[in-house]
């Protein structure tokens, strides 16, 4: 190791590398708070040719590397298996060129998911994924773990969005796939490595496609008296078929953590509130609004709170992007599950989570995109307790089987990373697993970064 960093250091400035144990620790866990592995050393890039020669380096002393945005990754993504060398590319953060007549964008991989729309505001266009992590997560983190949003609905997960990619390869060959357009002839190379979590290279540079903003939007918070009703009246909304922007719903805990800690005036009685969201041009916004009002009262809304301005919409959506950061406030830790059930399946789901709940003494709480079919059930507890580390650990677990069980998944928008590497030969079989490492392999044939993460081993 002392050899790999003596080299790092004579094509690194001092202010680049962190060497230190202390200074490294930060670095030994993402958004996965449950596993932790101190990397032998951290990096920060500055540009595509330093990322091409760190990957040189680490390929001749045969180290892997783990790529690293901003660390949210709430798989454990980011984990330094086998003491590898964390790249991270938070530096990495120009805004290269914005073509509004072409519709894109093309940034450098550290740039944070809400800095780009920032730069487009009053242009008229967005970068729609939008996950609640959006103030920090980097744009090459959404491209590395297909990242989706409340917004996901209507617009799509990252894949949608992505025209190209500038990769370096384990071996510091720097590739483009994709390019600037919509209309390309070649193969979808973008949309193989959208999603592959790092397991097929480094993403230094995304083109990708902005979106128009909507001429009309309606917002809207329904609260209910039970997390049935209101579950209910999601599929009621969906099978009248039509597709909001966003449908999310926050369960009476969730309710009473963001209440306690922001004080927007939530209704903590409430058993479950919706955030309902349309956008479109005017006549089909007002008409769907008007229609999803009626579905609310028909599945036994108590209240109905309208977004009258765009600053009561904006207030209304805080409530639920603050959600995260309130727990922060009631629990020492927490980890966020993610799985996909058919929506129909969702109100039976979750009464089996709250039983889960008791059965193991692990207080839940649930924030989801309810739209999607896709739970983020939030486990609290502490970290100091391996008795309750052990009960999150189970919990998840049963949780994440029943999303099989009831014909789901295992992952809707978080990614597999190390914490769910277990669910992937329950999900898949040994023919579908060969093809993604032979897939993997011709990209990353020495498994040179993401190594053991995303795909089993054979
Ligand atoms: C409060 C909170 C809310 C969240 N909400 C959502 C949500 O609504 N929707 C959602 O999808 N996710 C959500 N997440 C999860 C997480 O934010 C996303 O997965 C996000 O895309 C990760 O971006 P990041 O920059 O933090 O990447 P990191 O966490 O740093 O990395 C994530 C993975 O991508 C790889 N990676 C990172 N950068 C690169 C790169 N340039 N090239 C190749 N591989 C790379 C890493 O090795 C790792 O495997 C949330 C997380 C938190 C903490």
């Amino acid at each position: 190791m002392s050899e790999l960093i003596s080299r790092l250091q004579q094509s690194f400035r001092p202010d680049q590398l962190l060497i230190d144990p202390i200074e490294r620790m930060i670095y030994e866990a993402d958004g996965y708070l449950i596993a932790r592995q101190i990397p032998s050393v951290v990096v920060f890039p500055e540009s595509t040719g330093q990322v091409s020669e760190l990957m040189q380096i680490a390929t001749t002393h045969n180290v892997a590397v783990v790529p690293r945005g901003a660390g949210t990754s709430l798989a454990g993504g980011c984990l330094a298996i086998d003491e590898a060398v964390v790249v991270c590319l938070t530096r990495m953060q120009q805004i290269l060129e914005i073509d509004l007549e072409n519709r894109f964008a093309i940034v450098e991989a550290g740039v944070v998911n809400q800095q780009l729309n920032a730069a487009l505001t009053g242009t008229g266009f967005h970068f729609a994924p939008d996950p609640s992590s959006a103030g920090a997560s980097t744009i090459g983190g959404n491209v590395a773990t297909n990242a989706g949003g409340p917004h996901t609905l209507k617009y799509g997960v990252t894949s949608n969005h992505v025209l190209g990619l500038e990769v370096v390869l384990p071996a510091g060959e720097v590739v483009t796939l994709g390019g600037n357009h919509s209309e390309q002839f070649d193969c979808d190379w973008p949309g193989l490595f959208v999603g592959s979590e790092g397991t097929f290279g480094l993403c230094t540079k995304a083109t990708v496609r902005l979106t128009r903003a909507a001429p009309a939007v309606a917002t809207r918070l329904a609260v209910f008296a039970t997390l049935d009703d209101a579950v209910s009246t999601v599929s009621a909304i969906i099978s009248a078929a039509i597709i909001p922007a966003a449908l999310e719903l926050m369960d009476q805990g969730m309710l009473r953590a963001v209440e306690q800690r922001y004080g927007h005036g939530l209704p903590t009685d409430a058993g479950a509130v919706l955030i309902i969201e349309v956008d479109g041009l005017s006549e089909v916004t007002e008409r769907e609004i008007t229609l999803i009002d009626r579905m609310c009262e028909q599945g036994k809304s108590v209240e109905i709170r309208k977004a009258e301005t765009p600053e009561e919409r904006i207030s209304l959506w805080k409530c639920r992007k603050q959600a995260f950061g309130a727990i922060g406030s009631i629990s020492t830790s927490f980890i966020t599950q993610d799985g996909v059930v058919p929506r129909t399946r969702l109100p039976e789901l979750l009464r089996e989570v709250m039983r889960i709940s008791a059965h193991y003494n692990i207080r839940i709480l649930n924030v989801f995109h309810a739209g999607d079919g896709n739970i983020h059930p939030i486990l609290l507890f502490d970290e100091r307790n391996q008795q309750q580390v052990q009960a999150v650990l189970d919990a998840s677990r049963e949780i994440l089987e029943l999303c099989i069980d009831y014909g789901g998944t295992v992952t809707g928008e978080h990614g597999i990373g190390i914490e769910k590497l277990e669910f992937m030969t329950r999900m898949f079989n040994a023919t579908d697993l060969e093809i993604f490492r032979e897939i993997r392999s011709a990209f990353n044939p020495h498994l040179c970064t993401g190594r053991g993460k995303l795909i089993p081993s054979a």
